[in-house]
């Protein structure tokens, strides 16, 4: 069972918690809960660093971000305590999970569970801090942001549980942000593939990484609210009828920019040389276009995240010599919106039914990319809540996923 910050925001949510931590133990099921810091102290850990420091080193970094999973994990055992149950806290390190030594976003190499599981073999309910873990060089590590998700299905798959439940605060996955959509519809299942590129895409309710291990080593998902007891959204194995629904969520994000390197040579290892610099850089890069323009040049653009943009724009600036571009371009402000459905494989005319609707509202996009089962436009940051609800009314997601419910 995992909770997430909002979950164990106050004295009262970690006493809900608790009460359905035990709940499940009385029931006779042996339980590992991982929690996430309460509310917004990721974030407000996050402000303080920055405060004492322009570049805070990434490994005290990972020292300041883990103590807050490690608070509510402590206060998660004692209010089991005053219910009458025994638990234990672990920190990620505690736990067995190992990895490796990328700061701040470290990858999970091996949980070695042995602790966890002579905690369980003694009755008592595991409880176990969220978000991080222990480098192999024995440092302390965190999983990037969301990692309390990754936490819960690597134990989960260790453990060969039954099932990992996600609990957060709204009641599952839904056809699109309902903070956003209010009309947005729970979907009942959803396949690992469509979950992915929702998750990728702006999707926040699971991280990236949960699901593809959750794929990866067959581990049921079952993603419901902390305060409901309804069921949830089950990620599952896709299934025929899945392919029915030719959309079956938007997903979307804000925190992207755009930069545009025009006037390079069309000539073989020019976007080599400009990809090369920004991995280097340590730039994530995304959506890339190239197209030519005349006289044998080229432009190129690409999409990164936004706290990143400052870094591709450097390490580009470094290459300008080399590259011999006419110009560097970049806007702050775009974003990208998303449709996804394991039915769009066989159903054409999804992207042209897309691109009305944005005509329609007037919505101007800028870069266009796809999968097999997702189609993305960035277009202008101001415009991307707009765009996500004329689409998710123009495909009729709530009910689409009402249909999905009864098959
Ligand atoms: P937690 O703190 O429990 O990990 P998160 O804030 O990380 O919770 O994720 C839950 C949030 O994800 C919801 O409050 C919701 O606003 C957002 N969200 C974005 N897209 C979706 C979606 N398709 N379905 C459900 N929630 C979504
Ligand atoms: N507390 C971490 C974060 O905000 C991890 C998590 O909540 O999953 O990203
Ligand atoms: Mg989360």
């Amino acid at each position: 069972m995992k909770f997430g910050g909002t979950s164990v925001a106050d004295a009262n949510r970690i006493n809900n918690v608790a009460g359905r931590i035990a709940e499940a133990k009385a029931r006779g099921d042996e339980v590992v809960a991982v929690v996430s810091a309460r509310g917004k102290t990721t974030d407000e850990l996050v402000a303080l660093a920055h405060e004492v420091s322009d570049r805070p080193d990434p490994r005290e970094m990972d020292m300041l971000l883990s103590t807050g999973e490690r608070i509510s994990c402590a206060l998660m055992a004692m209010a089991l305590h005053d219910r009458g149950y025994s638990a234990r806290s672990f920190t990620g390190s505690q736990a067995g999970i190992v990895t490796d030594g990328t700061h701040t976003r470290a990858k999970i190499l091996e949980v070695r569970a042995d602790r966890l599981r002579e905690a369980i073999a003694s009755d008592h309910i595991v409880l176990v801090a969220g978000f991080q873990g222990v480098s192999t060089d024995r440092d302390v590590t965190t999983l990037g942001r969301g990692g309390s998700d990754t936490s819960a299905v690597a134990l989960a798959a260790a453990l060969g549980a039954d099932v990992c439940e996600v609990h957060t605060d709204v009641r599952g996955v839904f056809t699109a942000d309902p903070r956003v959509v209010p009309d947005a519809a729970k979907l009942p299942r959803v396949s690992h593939e469509e979950m992915l590129e929702m998750a990728a895409m702006g999707a926040e309710v699971l991280s990236l990484r949960s699901v593809e291990f959750a794929q990866r080593h067959d581990v049921p998902l079952h993603v419901r609210s902390s305060f409901q007891r309804e069921e949830g959204t089950w990620i599952t194995k896709e299934t025929p009828d899945m392919e029915n629904a030719i959309v079956s969520g938007i997903a979307h994000r804000s925190d992207e920019a755009k930069i545009t390197v025009s006037g390079v040579h069309d000539q073989p290892g020019v976007a080599a040389a400009v990809m090369t610099a920004l991995a280097d850089g340590g730039v994530n890069v995304d959506t890339i276009i190239q197209n030519v323009s005349e006289g044998g040049l080229a432009d190129m653009s690409f999409t990164v995240p936004l706290d990143e943009l400052r870094a591709a724009l450097a390490a580009l600036q470094g290459m300008e010599e080399q590259l011999n571009y006419r110009e560097l371009t970049s806007d702050d402000q775009i974003g990208k919106v998303t449709l996804v459905g394991a039915g769009m494989k066989s159903n054409p005319g999804v992207a042209a039914k897309m691109f009305r609707t944005l005509a329609a509202e007037d919505i101007n996009i800028q870069m266009i990319d796809t999968s097999t089962i997702r189609i993305t436009v960035v277009i202008a940051r101001r415009e991307v809540e707009r765009a996500v609800r004329a689409l998710h009314d123009a495909f009729d997601l709530a009910s689409e996923a009402a249909r999905r419910d009864n098959v």
